[in-house]
């Protein structure tokens, strides 16, 4: 018997749980795509971001819902406004790397008052990132029903 708390004991479990464990699929557009093609992709694939790379598949930007929505609001026709001047673009983005804590991602989800961060590696350092995944308050509120349920590793 340890000793310790219920409390102890369920953040040491939480403290082994990495990204990689309650990752999603990353769904991303091309920076030459169009608001409106950003706004149906959003629609198809049922996010709420979207990461924008360019033709080497390195990340470029973010989408959020709102970035669509304001860009929106202009008299502009969406078809011809390219995504690459309304998202939010590096070396602005806030990521994490699929070792990364669980616990990690959720402080900067809070700090940064931002809904999902990209799941990247670093390719040949310094040349940017390749995004393989995303994260989001989804995802933690996964984690948190299968701690209830003591369905964690
Ligand atoms: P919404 O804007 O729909 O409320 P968010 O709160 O996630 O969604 O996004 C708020 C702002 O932060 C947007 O302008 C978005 O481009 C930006 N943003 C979203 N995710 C990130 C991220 N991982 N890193 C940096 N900026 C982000």
């Amino acid at each position: 018997y340890t000793g310790k708390t219920g409390a102890e004991l369920l953040g040491d479990k939480v403290k082994h749980i990495t990204v990689k464990h309650y990752q999603s699929r990353p769904i991303v557009v091309q920076e030459s795509a169009s608001v409106y093609d950003a706004i149906v992709t959003m629609f198809l694939e049922d996010v709420g971001t979207l990461f924008v790379v360019d033709k080497q598949t390195t990340l470029v930007g973010v989408l959020s819902r709102k970035d669509l929505l304001r860009a929106s609001l202009g008299k502009q026709a969406l078809e011809s406004i390219p995504v690459s001047i309304i998202m939010t673009r590096m070396p602005n983005i806030t990521v994490c790397q699929r070792d990364d804590l669980i616990t990690e991602v959720a402080k900067k989800l809070i700090d940064k008052q931002i809904d999902c961060l990209p799941v990247v590696t670093e390719v040949d350092f310094g040349s940017g990132f390749e995004v393989i995944g995303r994260i989001t308050k989804t995802n933690i509120t996964a984690l948190l029903v299968d701690l209830a349920n003591d369905e964690v590793i």
